[in-house]
């Protein structure tokens, strides 16, 4: 079973993918995390992410990079969605996942084009939102929590840009597919949206088996 979660920033998808990858016993891939470290890298390599040849080099970063816990920060989410903009670097890191995808046994992948472009043929798809304001509130909690100072106003303002770069972009735009299940996690405690997804998850493999 193909399990593809997307959706924006803070919208809770990731925590959502990575629980119900556990009750499925299935692995899991934050695709997000490729882009984070291509942003990262090419701001060590001193380039520049809106130049589609230092993007494209930066896509070969070095798989320890995947740890860095610099990859969390919002400055480089900034920089993962401008590298990410390029189609040259899309293409280098769609074999990877396209091949996590199709393992045997399946998989669950989150990011922003999993359900449209990565994997269309999934089993399942669910689009996971919330309102700007509950996304910045527990994006400022989570920087709070690691000594990050920024206000929540300035927070709110980079979410905003961001979700706008990732949907007006002409290549994978962040959008639901058309056959996803929406999920507004808004008012949802954590628990709650889990248990919603894996709901949403039973409902379709239900359908599908029958
Ligand atoms: O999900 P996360 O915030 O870690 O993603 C960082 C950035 O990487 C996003 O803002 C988006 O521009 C890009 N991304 C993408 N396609 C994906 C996953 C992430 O373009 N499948």
């Amino acid at each position: 079973m193909i399990i593809a979660v997307d959706g924006p920033t803070a919208s809770g998808k990731g925590t959502i993918a990575k629980a119900l990858a556990a009750h499925f016993g299935l692995p899991h891939l934050d695709t997000g995390l490729l882009y984070r470290a291509v942003g990262r890298q090419v701001f060590l390599d001193g380039g520049d992410p809106d130049d589609g040849g230092d993007a494209l080099a930066a896509c070969s970063f070095p798989d320890g990079l995947l740890l860095d816990p610099e990859l969390r920060t919002e400055e480089t989410g900034g920089l993962a969605s401008r590298a990410s903009l390029h189609h040259s670097v899309r293409q280098a890191l769609y074999e990877r996942q396209r091949s996590f995808a199709t393992q045997p046994g399946g998989a669950v992948l989150d990011g922003r084009d999993i359900g449209t472009v990565v994997a269309p043929d999934a089993d399942v798809k669910l689009f996971v939102t919330a309102t700007i304001e509950a996304r910045a509130e527990r994006r400022w909690k989570e920087m709070q929590a690691r000594g990050d100072t920024r206000s929540l106003e300035q927070i709110a303002a980079d979410l905003r840009l961001r979700d706008e770069r990732d949907r007006t972009r002409a290549e994978a735009p962040l959008r639901a597919a058309e056959n996803a299940v929406v999920l507004d996690t808004s008012v949802m405690g954590i628990d709650e949206a889990i248990a919603a997804a894996i709901d949403a998850v039973d409902a379709i493999g239900g359908r599908n088996a029958e």
